[in-house]
């Protein structure tokens, strides 16, 4: 198929408003919640409530939490990744808005990035608010469960696992180490309203931007579509790279039904940052 659509709204378009979302994380291994129609692919993700309300829910929880963290944490960033963070370094995205939770956008070399619905990396606790970076969680829950951590199974995009015919009821989940309160990944459940200051600094984001690029969403979930319905109502245009059906569909001036990575691809020819040039800038980050 043609670039030539997408390559010329993004020409028209020098501030553009980003919103990226699970499909812009298939490529790099993280599967995607919702089929071609929006519809979920497997059991509802954990909702807040139950997850607050019931031990055995956040037993569940972390214990599918543990096998799944370990394809989360080693994946890496894709093309379409790089194809934005190129797009950045020329200074035409106003913002980066991802409802990925992965911090793919990060490591393959994207700055400005609001995280919507938070990162799996960091782990926070309930009562005191302390912070902690979830590697030490996941040793800690590793050391209490031996068993689990031995189990592999199919990784979710939230950093969960499909664990079928597993008991729970053995699963030690690890409390804060400071106070004693319940820990919960610093990310959106369902369920849970994005933080006020977050979600106003992402619309501020739009209103200086001059058109709207939806890059593998379906924009099912209300925090991201409302997005699209202020752009909309701003007159901004919009376009999405989606494989399926989007919420926004009639808002949309322009539709491109492919895969992330095949539809941005046009921007990173003669770009001489590749994959591994990511790999290298991510670990000298992480070395520091
Ligand atoms: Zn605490």
């Amino acid at each position: 198929m043609t670039d030539a659509p997408l390559r010329e709204f993004i020409d028209r378009h020098p501030r553009l408003f980003v919103l990226t979302g699970a499909g812009c994380s298939t490529a790099s291994g993280i599967p995607d919640y919702r089929d071609d129609n929006g519809d979920w692919k497997r059991a509802r993700p954990v909702m807040l409530q139950q997850f607050l309300a019931h031990e055995s829910t956040r037993q569940r929880y972390w214990a599918r939490s543990l096998v799944g963290w370990q394809r989360m944490s080693t994946a890496r960033p894709n093309d379409a990744h790089l194809a934005l963070a190129t797009l950045e370094r020329r200074g035409r995205i106003e913002a980066l808005v991802t409802q990925n939770v992965d911090g793919l956008h990060q490591a393959g070399g994207s700055f400005n990035v609001i995280d919507l619905h938070g990162r799996v990396d960091v782990v926070r606790c309930l009562s005191c608010q302390q912070r902690l970076p979830r590697e030490r969680v996941q040793a800690d829950l590793a050391r209490r469960n031996p068993r689990f951590a031995a189990l592999d199974a199919l990784a979710a995009p939230d950093g969960d696992a499909d664990l079928d015919g597993v008991e729970f009821a053995a699963f030690d989940v690890p409390p804060c180490d400071a106070c004693g309160g319940v820990l919960k990944p610093d990310v959106v459940f369902f369920g849970e309203n994005v933080p006020k200051e977050r979600a106003g600094r992402a619309m501020e984001a739009l209103r200086r931007s001059d058109a709207m690029l939806v890059v593998g969403s379906s924009l099912m979930v209300l925090s991201g579509y409302r997005f699209a319905q202020a752009a909309a109502e701003a007159g901004k245009p919009i376009a999405a790279i989606n494989l399926g059906r989007t919420r926004a569909d009639d808002l949309l001036e322009l539709k491109v039904t492919e895969r992330c990575t095949d539809a941005l691809s046009f921007l990173l020819s003669g770009v001489e940052f590749s994959a591994s040039r990511a790999e290298d800038v991510r670990l000298r980050e992480e070395a520091r």
